[in-house]
């Protein structure tokens, strides 16, 4: 049993999460298996450009840590590339931030996500759980986490 690890944020799910060799002695579920924390990492590492140091921010974990993760990616696709495996994109436990827009009520303290919400569409709204026009606009980053 592996410890628990902290929540990594990543910016957002790949949109490819599994790839295989063009061969015919491919095996089926011959394949190694990339963290979506492992494929964020080499992302910002190697496409956006980033340091060790903003990227382990902006995953929210220690440097030596991103380091680690990093490490283990490429390891991963060196061994895929070397000897044939598919990749699989999958699991680890993260979290993506998302941008929530909405109002709260200053009367029963709901708050709900509104797309068109702003400081001036909050003339027109009444709270749905009170009726109350006593609402401020709203606008926060919302973690939703996977596992
Ligand atoms: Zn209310």
């Amino acid at each position: 049993m592996g410890r628990p690890h902290r929540i990594r944020y990543v910016e957002r799910f790949p949109d490819f999460t599994y790839f295989k060799p063009q061969s015919d002695s491919f095996k089926k579920g011959f394949e190694v298996i990339l963290t979506v924390a492992e494929f964020e990492a080499l992302r910002l590492k190697h496409h956006e450009r980033k340091t060790q140091i903003e990227c382990a921010e902006l995953m929210n974990v220690s440097q030596p840590t991103f380091s680690r993760i990093l490490d283990l990616a490429h390891k991963k696709i060196t061994e895929a590339l070397l000897h044939g495996k598919a990749i699989r994109i999958a699991g680890g436990p993260i979290g993506i931030k998302k941008l929530f827009i909405g109002y709260g009520c200053l009367n029963c303290f709901n708050e709900w996500q509104d797309g068109k919400a702003s400081e001036i569409n909050k003339e027109s709204v009444v709270c749905p759980e009170c009726n109350s026009k006593n609402l401020y606009f709203l606008k926060k980053d919302m973690l939703q986490q996977m596992t």
